[in-house]
């Protein structure tokens, strides 16, 4: 084990592989159906990125704290979410950015499944704790950077996949630029018109005649920040 990350990652008992793969056979009776999905899901120990104390609910279909008044993702969003941008032709993810590193966990399970993952944070501390928790899984294809993922990652852009884990009020300029021709993006988007927290996830794709928007399931999400800290 990492002296830097002292957590147990095989996990025992609440946290063990057995607890995990019933994570997994949730999800499939939640409607998942893209084994791909499901066995990146099962691959990944999401116990690593809660607080020890939390970590007999790590596998929980649930979000939880992380700090810094953020959380962790639904498991069922994150595989939703996924399965979105890889449905149908069947699709590859190619190279993505993920808006939203907070612990690291979906870096992690896009890490399993893409040729490269680029993902941006705004908030300094919870990236230095994201780069804590994924030490130990040895992720090469993932990069982690700081900064207002507003703005995407012009060095790397574009990107083929695109994924927002904060909620805005409508889609970032600066990411439809970075999106490549044929590349999808999905993110939560607040709707006013439906109430104050109304959310629906959107998922937008770029082809050759602009950008077609498709609404997806309701979700709740922490809101999509301006600038850095
Ligand atoms: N991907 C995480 C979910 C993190 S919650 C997981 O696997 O569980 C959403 C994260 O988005 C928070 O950490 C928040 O700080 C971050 N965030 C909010 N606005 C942002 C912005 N403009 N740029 C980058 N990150 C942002």
């Amino acid at each position: 084990m990492n002296a830097r990350n002292p957590k147990n990652i095989p996990g025992i008992g609440m946290t063990s592989q057995r607890t995990r793969v019933r994570m997994v056979e949730r999800l499939r009776e939640k409607g998942i159906r893209d084994e791909r999905v499901l066995a990146a899901m099962g691959a990944v120990p999401r116990h690593v990125f809660v607080e020890e104390a939390l970590a007999s609910r790590a596998y929980e279909d649930t979000a939880l704290p992380i700090g810094f008044s953020q959380t962790i993702s639904q498991p069922y969003v994150v595989a939703r979410m996924i399965e979105a941008l890889m449905a149908e032709r069947p699709r590859k993810l190619g190279k993505v950015l993920e808006v939203g590193t907070g612990c690291g966990y979906q870096a992690a399970v896009l890490a399993q499944l893409a040729q490269e993952v680029y993902s941006i944070e705004r908030i300094r501390g919870l990236l230095e704790r994201a780069r804590a928790n994924l030490l130990g899984l040895k992720l090469s294809n993932l990069r982690l950077a700081h900064g207002d993922g507003n703005e995407g990652l012009a060095k790397a852009a574009p990107f083929d996949s695109i994924i927002v884990a904060a909620a805005a009020i409508e889609v970032p300029e600066g990411l439809l630029r970075q999106l490549a021709m044929g590349g999808r993006m999905i993110l939560p988007l607040k709707s006013p018109s439906a109430g104050r927290d109304a959310q629906r996830l959107s998922l937008i794709e770029r082809s050759a005649r602009g950008f077609a928007e498709t609404e997806l399931d309701p979700v709740r999400f922490v809101p999509l920040e301006m600038g850095k800290e």
